[in-house]
C-alpha cells in the first residue's frame, strides 16, 4: 500500500503555534515516528507537509530587513521552507527509523506545482498569510504593490492568489527516487507556485498554493492508493463547535460533498482538506483519510478517523 502523508501545520510547530526551530525538530519528530510506524509495517509511504507559520516568519525578516537586505519573493519563501523543513524531516525521520532498526534512505525535493496564469485567484488574492501589522505599515506594503485588507481589531493582513494546482513539474523525480526505495519529502506547502511562459520557460509567481490540494495532485501523480491528511483533529466533524457536534467516519465520497455544500467545514481550515480529499476519490484514489497522528496508525488500518471512499463502495 502507497500513503501520501500530508503533514499539517501544526506536526510541524508547537501545539500552540510556537515556531522557534527546537519546536519544529521537536514537533517533526513525533512526526517521523508515526511515518517510521507506518513503514515498518510495510506500509509505502511518500510525505508532504505545510509551511504557512514558516513563511510567515520569513515575510515578516523580509519587511524588517527590507532596508538592509532585498526582500526576496514569495516562491523564494516557498522554496526556502521546503529546504529547511525537508532537512529537518530528513533528521528526523531516519533517527526514528534507526529506532525501528529500518535501514531507510530519505530525500528532500524541491518542488515546483505549474499554476495556470490565468487562474481567477490572480485577479482577487483571497488567502491571508504572515502577521498582522498596523495600518501605516501595512499601506506601505500596498505601495509597494502589495494587498492588505483591513481585518479589524487585529490590524491589516496581506492577501495572496491560491490558484489551484495543476502539475507536479517535479513528480518524476519523486517516482524516482521511490522506486529507488527513498522515503521522500516533496511538495512541501502545496509545491513553488510557477507558470508557464508563452516560450516555453517557467517563471515562479507571488502565490501560495493550498497544500491540500497539493497533496491530493501529487498522490494522483505518484499513483498512492490512500491519502492521508493529518492535522490537530482526529475527525472532520458537522456540526463544529455546536452541542450537535457528529463526527464524519467512513463515508462516501458524494455524502462528503453534501456535508461541505452545507457548510459543516470551515473555508480556511477544514474546507480545503475535505475538498482535496474528495478530489483524490473522485479521481480514482482508493480512499482518504483525515485524522491526528495519534490515529495515524489505527486510522489508515481502517479503524477510526474520517474516511471517505469512493461512492459505489459498500460500507
Ligand atoms: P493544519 O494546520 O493541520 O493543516 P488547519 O488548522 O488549517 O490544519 O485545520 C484544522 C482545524 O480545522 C481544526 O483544528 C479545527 O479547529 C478546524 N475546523 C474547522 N471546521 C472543522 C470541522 N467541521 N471539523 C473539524 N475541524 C474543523
Ligand atoms: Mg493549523
Amino acid at each position: 500500500m502507497r500513503v501520501l502523508l500530508a503533514l499539517g501545520g501544526n506536526a510541524m510547530t508547537n501545539a500552540d503555534g510556537r515556531a522557534r526551530p527546537e519546536d519544529q525538530i521537536a514537533a517533526a519528530q513525533v512526526a517521523m515516528a508515526a511515518v517510521a510506524d507506518l513503514l515498518a509495517q510495510d506500509v509505502e509511504v511518500v510525505i508532504t507537509h505545510g509551511n504557512g507559520p514558516q513563511v510567515g516568519n520569513l515575510l515578516v525578516k523580509n519587511e524588517l530587513a527590507a532596508a538592509v537586505v532585498p526582500p526576496v519573493p514569495l516562491d523564494w519563501c516557498g522554496a526556502q521552507t521546503q529546504a529547511t523543513l525537508g532537512f529537518v524531516l530528513m533528521n528526523a525521520l531516519e533517527s526514528a527509523l534507526a529506532e525501528h532498526g529500518l535501514a531507510r534512505r530519505t530525500a528532500a525535493l524541491v518542488t515546483r506545482t505549474r499554476v495556470d496564469a490565468d487562474d481567477p485567484g490572480f485577479e482577487k488574492p483571497t488567502k491571508p498569510i504572515g502577521h498582522f501589522l498596523p495600518a501605516d505599515q501595512a499601506l506601505v506594503l500596498v505601495e509597494h504593490g502589495e494587498t492588505w485588507e483591513d481585518r479589524g481589531d487585529k490590524g491589516w493582513r496581506r492577501v495572496v492568489a491560491s490558484p489551484e494546482p495543476v502539475e507536479i513539474l517535479d513528480a518524476p523525480a519523486v517516482q524516482s527516487l521511490v522506486a529507488d526505495g527513498f522515503v521522500v519529502v516533496a511538495a512541501g506547502g502545496g509545491g513553488i507556485p510557477v507558470v508557464r511562459d508563452p516560450d516555453g520557460s517557467l517563471r515562479g509567481v507571488e502565490a501560495v498554493i493550498d497544500k491540500d490540494l497539493g497533496a491530493a495532485l501529487l498522490a494522483r501523480t505518484v499513483d498512492a492508493d490512500v491519502l492521508v491528511i493529518a492535522t490537530d483533529v482526529p475527525h472532520a466533524v458537522l456540526h463544529y463547535g455546536t452541542p450537535e457536534a457528529a463526527d464524519v467516519g467512513t463515508v462516501p465520497v458524494a455524502t462528503m460533498r453534501e456535508y461541505a455544500a452545507a457548510g459543516h467545514f470551515a473555508s480556511g481550515s477544514m474546507g480545503p482538506k475535505v475538498d482535496a480529499a474528495c478530489r483524490f476519490v473522485e479521481q480514482g484514489g482508493a480512499r482518504s483519510v483525515i485524522t491526528d497522528l495519534a490515529h495515524l496508525t489505527a486510522a489508515i488500518n481502517g479503524d477510526g478517523g474520517t474516511v471517505v471512499v469512493p461512492s459505489s463502495d459498500q460500507t
